[in-house]
């Protein structure tokens, strides 16, 4: 700031102290006794200046480019100015944050939905090698929904399902290829796809459960013919295991669901078990749906409306 900007801002003019030649550097001021003191910096000496007149202390606080002025150097940010900044910073995190969220779990739904597509391809591999033949676990073939109120009857004979189809994705006997297999059949987003509470009964090869179900209309040994429409029956959904929020605390400790258990006509039938909430199936594991693995060995997301809302949708029971 110059000797005339400093006078015009000020209204009055300033005399010089004898030898100064102010030129252009930024200036303080100070209001004492009714005079101005201006403090130029330059060239690392402070020389001073005094207004010759009295000075209105409110005009200048109100009126002049000086008031509030403060050289760069020791100027720091105000209040307003830090909580504008915070308030943008949360704004943008509050938009992006979930955002992250969901591609993080739309991750994990490709991961899952690539476990239960190799599990369907499994399957078919099987079929293929057993007459056409699904796996199955039970030695008679009756139909358990006519016979079998409380599911008691379908407990395996031969093992689990899953332990069945292992040699199909890859795995051989080894413990490495078991450990490579058990984290094939682990959905990224079960929080306890072996869940050590369950006890291990008819699994003696892996864990007592994973991330996975069996249907168990299929533990009975169908048959492809016995499958009308393969692209439209599910064979494999989600096992859901405890999750915070979830109103039923207690895990599905079994690798096969029974969707005949819907409506429950038994009163031995266990209640909810096609329930979508509260049922054996993590229905809501992905964005409000889960993966499906079908029958002819593809897999794919859908919400469980879409698989079940009997009488009129039922992608659960196998139809000629
Ligand atoms: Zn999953």
């Amino acid at each position: 700031m110059t000797e005339s900007e400093v006078s015009r801002a000020l209204g009055s003019p300033i005399e010089l102290r004898p030898g100064n030649d102010v030129k252009d550097d930024v200036a303080i001021y100070h209001v004492g006794d009714g005079r101005l003191t201006v403090y130029f910096y330059q060239e690392q000496l402070t020389r001073i200046v005094s207004s010759r007149e009295p000075v209105n202390r409110q005009l200048i606080d109100r009126t002049s480019p000086l008031a509030g002025r403060q050289p760069m150097k020791n100027r720091a940010f105000t209040l307003v100015e830090l909580l504008v900044v915070i308030a943008i910073i949360s704004i943008l995190a509050a938009i992006l944050f979930p955002v992250f969220a969901q591609a993080r779990e739309k991750a994990r739904q490709t991961t899952c939905a690539s476990n239960m597509c190799q599990m369907g391809m499994a399957t078919r591999l099987y079929v293929q090698d057993y007459d056409e033949q699904f796996p199955q676990t039970k030695q008679t073939s009756a139909n358990p929904a006519v016979d079998d109120a409380d599911g008691s009857l379908e407990d395996p004979d031969f093992g689990s399902i899953f332990a069945m189809i292992r040699p199909y994705t890859g795995g051989g006997r080894a413990t490495e290829d078991i450990l490579r297999n058990q984290k094939l059949y682990a959905c990224p987003s079960d929080p306890a796809p072996f869940d050590p509470l369950c006890q291990k009964q008819y699994n003696s090869e892996g864990p007592a459960v994973n991330s996975y179900l069996v249907n168990g209309y299929f533990v009975w040994g169908l048959s492809d013919a016995g499958v009308g429409r393969p692209a439209d029956t599910i064979i494999y959904a989600e096992r859901r295991s405890v999750v915070a929020g979830d109103t039923a605390q207690d895990p599905f400790c079994d690798d096969i669901y029974h969707p005949w258990f819907y409506p429950p006509t038994n009163s031995l039938a266990p209640a909810n078990e096609m329930d979508e909430i509260t049922g054996a199936i993590a229905a809501r594991r992905h964005r409000e749906g889960s993966v499906y693995t079908f029958a002819d060995g593809h897999a794919g997301w859908k919400k469980f409306s879409q698989t079940f809302n009997p009488p009129s949708i039922d992608l659960h029971t196998p139809r000629l």
